[in-house]
């Protein structure tokens, strides 16, 4: 993402109530951060929030957390959230890298990765979102009935995840390579991203992914 450094930002993501600070000392609590013991849908690179404030609206019963990297993009999603004061929604300034860190075993119920950057040098691959790196730690925070679910515009990269998530023994469901003109279409919610690589004709490729099976042992 091209990234404008708006001054000031990250001194506001540090007092906003919308983000949560020191977000490890939730770790095993997020359900009673948000009073309640709804689901747990997270969204990991959510950029200015969109897709997250859109859901959060529409489903009350569930709560989110939007993880961004970066302040002056995080900024677009809080400016949003303060318009619209969810109840069910926060935001974390934060990098995936330490995920672990913050989420127990089990403690979230869905992971949404929109149009992540596809690090396009193959030394970088460990970086990718969607690495079996990332899988391993999606894995260790993820309810065993939860799933990834993963979208872009990026054949090169969703070809890359697809091959990773088969050598991790993920389960892919709902697998399209023309999201807005497949079955799946149906209540899709737009990110900021999709939005603009749509218009220019890019089809949008989606899938699901479920963890292997417990053996129990
Ligand atoms: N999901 C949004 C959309 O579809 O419009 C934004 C897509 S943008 C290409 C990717 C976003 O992921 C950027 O805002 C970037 O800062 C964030 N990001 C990349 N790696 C991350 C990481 N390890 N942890 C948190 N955020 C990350």
């Amino acid at each position: 993402m091209r990234l404008r450094n708006i001054p000031g930002a990250r001194e506001e993501m540090l007092v906003n109530p919308y983000v949560i600070q020191e977000p490890e000392t939730h770790r095993g609590h997020w359900r009673e951060l948000f009073g309640s013991d709804r689901p747990l849908h997270i969204e990991i690179g959510m950029g200015k929030g969109q897709f997250l404030t859109t859901l959060a609206a529409q489903n009350p019963e569930i709560s989110y957390l939007g993880i961004e990297k970066y302040a002056s993009v995080l900024l677009r999603a809080v400016e949003k959230q303060e318009a619209l004061a969810l109840p069910n929604l926060r935001f974390l300034r934060f990098d995936a890298e330490d995920l672990e860190n913050i989420f127990a075993e089990g403690e979230v119920d869905r992971i949404y990765l929109n149009f992540s950057d596809p690090w396009p040098k193959d030394r970088h691959a460990k970086r990718r979102l969607t690495s079996t790196r990332f899988l391993e730690r999606y894995s260790h925070v993820l309810a065993p009935t939860g799933y990834v679910a993963f979208k872009t515009d990026n054949r090169g990269l969703f070809d890359f995840s697809v091959e990773q998530a088969q050598e991790a023994g993920w389960q892919l469901s709902e697998v399209t390579y023309d999201l807005h003109h497949s079955p799946y279409a149906e209540g899709n919610i737009m990110t900021e991203y999709e939005e603009r690589f749509s218009a220019q004709g890019n089809p949008i490729c989606r899938f699901a992914a479920r963890m292997p099976e417990q053996t129990g042992n």
